[in-house]
């Protein structure tokens, strides 16, 4: 009966590794994937995880029942309290629902079927380009997506004037998915005083932000940082969604852990969104898995774990700020052709290098570099060892 089915395409992002891990060719590089590597190319568990999932180990009282439809609420309380700030207004007033979800996705596809079924605009501008699951995620969950101006290759920075014209001509009411730090897949993020002049334009139109969260720490390094602009749209009293992930920050990709607040007006309403959420929740997956919960539980409950945590993430960032540094001084250094300063300037994890599609599969063909089409490179697969090949790859196909 599915013989009428024609073969799908592998996913633009994940089928870079697929295409990465047919190559025998023993100096391949993957640059496609979004998870972070160690300096010897080695995905990483965060020490603190290990510690974590030891005491989770040596407390015999725990058990494996179902958690409730929300998760497991001192995991909620927490991830709200990190995202939010601990002396959130939000918080003190018990006017956030927060529910743990899938990981960053889930928490987009249930805020976004909340928002499909409750939420007056059926519309959600995102930033043109934007991660490739955003438009998916978006329409699959009742939506109708459009894209607002984000990013300008001329100068390979934030098109802001076309930004704040693109939600400035945007219907009142309207959805605007805003990444908080680190935008995938350019790098570049608005400056705060920059922010500020989105919220203000935002709320004196009635925009609802929903805040993808997937990186908080691995901008800066500071949680604090990474979270500022998600509190400046708090601290004006009016009402945000945020979907949060630990897939990076805590190393913690395969665990599908994150969490969705939805910042209201009051208690009452808060109480009324929770109420809600569940219904979403439950015919969608029924409840969330426990594991990935407890681990972020354990850490972010306790004082000396957490300051680990925080050292932990900050190497990780600190890691990829290198690695920008080391690619631009090796372009610099080979005299490649054009302005290549956007390496140091983009933040994250991604660098958009400029590179069109044709030179990416000249790389891939000749250098068996991967990277998505459209010349994303992760710059935490990249290591000291490694920049000198990519450097060669660049500096050929630039001078070809
Ligand atoms: N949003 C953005 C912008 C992302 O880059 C990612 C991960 N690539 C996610 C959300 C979701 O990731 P996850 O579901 O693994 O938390």
């Amino acid at each position: 009966v599915f013989s009428h089915l024609v073969q799908a395409p592998e996913d633009p992002i994940l089928g870079v590794t697929v295409a990465y891990n047919k190559d025998p060719s023993p100096i391949k590089l993957n640059l496609g994937v979004g998870a972070y590597r160690t300096e010897e190319g080695k995905p990483l568990v965060l020490n603190v995880v290990r510690k974590a999932e030891q005491q989770l180990i040596n407390d015999r009282t725990r058990i494996k029942e179902y958690l409730p439809i929300v998760g497991l609420v001192e995991f909620n309380k927490l991830s709200a309290k990190l995202i939010l700030g601990a002396d959130s207004p939000a918080i003190r007033e018990n006017r956030v629902s927060t529910v743990e979800c899938l990981s960053g996705t889930g928490s987009l596809r249930v805020g976004g079927e909340f928002l499909a079924k409750h939420y007056h605009q059926k519309t959600i501008y995102i930033t043109q380009p934007t991660w490739g699951n955003h438009p998916k995620i978006f329409t699959l969950a009742g939506l109708s997506v459009k894209t607002y101006r984000y990013y300008d290759p001329s100068t390979r920075g934030l098109n802001f004037q076309g930004l704040l014209e693109d939600l400035g001509a945007a219907p009142p009411g309207s959805i605007v998915l805003l990444h908080a730090c680190a935008h995938n897949p350019t790098g570049v993020d608005p400056t705060i005083q920059q922010w500020e002049q989105i919220r203000k334009l935002m709320r004196s139109k009635g925009l609802m932000p929903f805040f993808d969260s997937a990186y908080q720490g691995f901008a800066s390094g500071s949680l604090d940082t990474d979270a500022k602009p998600i509190r400046m749209f708090v601290a004006d009293g009016g009402e945000c969604l945020v979907a949060q992930s630990y897939a990076k920050n805590m190393g913690l990709y395969g665990e599908r852990v994150g969490a969705l607040s939805i910042v209201c007006k009051s208690a009452d309403v808060a109480g009324k969104v929770e109420s809600q959420l569940k219904l979403v929740i439950r015919p969608m997956y029924s409840s969330p898995p426990i594991h990935g919960a407890s681990i972020v539980a354990v850490i972010l409950r306790d004082k000396n774990l957490f300051h680990e945590w925080t050292l932990e993430l900050k190497a990780m960032a600190d890691r990829i700020i290198s690695m920008r540094k080391q690619l631009f001084e090796a372009l610099r250094a080979r005299g490649t052709p054009g302005d290549w300063t956007h390496i140091i300037k983009q933040i994250g994890m991604f660098t958009f290098t400029g590179l069109n599609p044709a030179q990416v599969s000249f790389m891939t063909k000749e250098y068996h570099i991967y990277m998505t089409s459209d010349g994303r490179i992760s710059m935490a697969g990249l290591s000291s060892k490694t920049v000198p090949h990519l450097a060669d790859a660049i500096h050929a196909v630039v001078t070809k």
